[in-house]
């Protein structure tokens, strides 16, 4: 029979990871918590576990954590989360694709290896407009093998090249749409810098950060310019 505590000034019902996240800043803040849980485990969708082969741990539900390793939940609670034994174990070759032609595309985790990889494949060349135009043969043909008679329905067609998107706006980087790259360390609250942690004040008095570079990053939302605004609203 499970003993509780006679007082909590929190109860959780339902331990999953956004309820231990909010115990543990309560407890850090001196509050005792207490937490229901249905499963034979705490952590709701996010479990490691040994499924079949001995010594074999895999993610059991959600497998990918941008949100959570690239967020402030853990650059603050990391450490000490690390220090109770969590360990992210990132595989050294993320992904792999196959290509025309028979050829394989392995997708490094390292920017180094992915670099050479592309040399490899001879995808880092530079965007002309042959590049382009290949390229977009390409893209039909692998969408007429779905859609046949496609090819024919095409009235013209206008190919934007990541040289092209930088030759626009310098927030297209090396013709990056997204303002930023698109990795780990620029994924939401990473933006633009991880120390910025999502705000849009700077150092600087009254000059605030805004648009796709900063929190919530790319996409047509309006949602930096919404948030810079009210609190320049609220600080009136
Ligand atoms: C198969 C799968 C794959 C996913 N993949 C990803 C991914 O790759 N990346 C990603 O970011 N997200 C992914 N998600 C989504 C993500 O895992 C969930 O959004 C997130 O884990 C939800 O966390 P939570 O703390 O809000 O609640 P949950 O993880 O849902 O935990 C809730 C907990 O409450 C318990 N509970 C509920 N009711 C009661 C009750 N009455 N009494 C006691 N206990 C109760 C449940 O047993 C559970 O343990 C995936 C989800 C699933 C299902």
């Amino acid at each position: 029979m499970t003993a509780f505590p006679a007082h909590a000034d929190v109860v959780f019902v339902g331990a999953g990871h956004n309820a231990l996240v909010a115990a543990a800043y309560l407890l850090d803040a001196g509050r005792s918590v207490c937490l229901f849980e249905q499963m034979p485990r705490p952590g709701g969708w996010v479990q490691t576990a040994e499924l079949g082969a001995p010594g074999f741990l895999h993610d059991r539900w959600s497998a990918l954590h941008p949100a959570f390793v690239g967020g402030p939940v853990w650059a603050e609670l990391g450490p000490d989360l690390e220090r109770h034994g969590l360990e992210y174990v990132t595989a050294p070759l993320a992904t792999a694709s196959s290509l025309p032609g028979g050829r394989t595309a392995i997708v490094p985790v390292d920017p180094r290896s992915f670099a050479e990889e592309l040399d490899r494949l001879g995808e880092r060349a530079g965007w002309d407009a042959a590049t382009a135009e290949a390229f977009a043969d390409r893209v039909l043909a692998e969408a007429e093998a779905h859609v046949p008679g496609l090819s024919g329905l095409v009235l013209e067609r206008h190919l934007t090249t990541p040289a092209d998107l930088a030759a626009q706006s310098p927030n297209a980087g090396p013709g990056d749409h997204g303002a930023g790259e698109n990795s780990l360390q620029q994924a939401l609250t990473q933006r633009p810098i991880p120390a910025h942690r999502g705000g849009h004040r700077t150092l600087l008095p009254g000059a605030w950060l805004i648009g796709a570079a900063t929190w919530p990053g790319p996409a047509v939302s309006g949602a930096s310019g919404r948030a810079v605004a009210r609190a320049l609203i609220a600080a009136a």
